[in-house]
């Protein structure tokens, strides 16, 4: 692994009486390609979420580029370079593409990192991910993988050194699905660290150096995909006993 560029250190975190993270350790490398998976309610999205603010853990640190980030609200964390698509896609529905990006582009990433002109720049990621003929449309039309992409270059907009992807590519089909890896693989080879949180084996085992696996709240397991797939703790995860 490269240098960390994030690191959780002994986080918890509960709702009411229950534990939805138990001490989780986890370290992300600049530039990595990261895979987060897990049976559903294991805690996936909750970690994501006190990464980026969205909720604040009552135990433990995130740190973040070599800071201690578990006191800042999210849209400080997302000026810092934290990125997040969410696994429900929440564009503002009534505005029409381009205006759903230049929200981002003009108040989410630092002021050092904001493009000059807001509306070149939005076309520049629209045609990243081949949208920008839908520049114009409301986003409220939008159909699912054409959702999914804008939600993406959404969080790019921020000019993250971090990107966590959750679950971006469920009820997708497999073609639709190749099409969010290169993707994907684009933004990593501009030197973007990516969390891949999602259940399509076939994707994550394709596109992730490195997979941690929770359970319960709890990593069990931390390896390459190989190590993952041969690991009998996450077996019994899956599976059950
Ligand atoms: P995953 O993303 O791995 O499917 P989540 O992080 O969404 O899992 O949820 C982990 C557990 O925490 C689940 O049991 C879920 O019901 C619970 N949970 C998540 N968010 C809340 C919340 N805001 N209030 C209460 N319980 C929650
Ligand atoms: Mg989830």
């Amino acid at each position: 692994m490269n240098a960390p560029l994030l690191e959780i250190r002994d986080l918890s975190k509960r709702f009411g009486g229950f534990v939805a993270l138990r001490n989780v350790e986890l370290a992300v490398g600049e530039g990595e390609r990261l895979g987060l998976i897990g049976p559903n309610g294991s805690g996936k999205t909750t970690l994501i979420n006190c990464i980026s603010g969205v909720l604040r853990a009552e135990a433990g640190a995130v740190i973040f580029a070599g800071r201690n980030i578990s006191a800042l609200p999210a849209h400080r964390r997302s000026r810092l370079g934290i990125a997040r698509s969410f696994q429900i896609p929440k564009p503002f529905a009534a505005m029409t593409v381009l205006e759903n990006l230049r929200i981002p582009l003009e108040f989410a990433a630092a002021p050092e990192r904001r493009a000059e002109d807001p509306v070149t720049a939005a076309h520049e990621l629209l045609g990243l991910v081949g949208l920008d003929d839908k520049a114009a449309q409301t986003a409220g039309l939008l159909n699912q993988i054409e959702l999914r992409k804008l939600e993406l270059v959404r969080a790019l907009a921020a000019g993250p050194s971090l990107l966590i992807s959750d679950e971006a590519m469920a009820g997708l089909s497999a073609a639709e699905v190749d099409e969010i890896l290169a993707l994907l693989f684009r933004v990593n080879e501009q030197g973007i660290a990516v969390v891949m949180i999602e259940h399509i084996m076939r994707a994550v085992m394709g596109f992730c150096e490195r997979i941690v696996v929770l359970d319960a709240g709890a990593k069990i397991a931390d390896g390459t995909p190989d190590e993952i797939l041969r690991d009998a703790d996450v077996e019994r995860a899956y599976l059950g006993d």
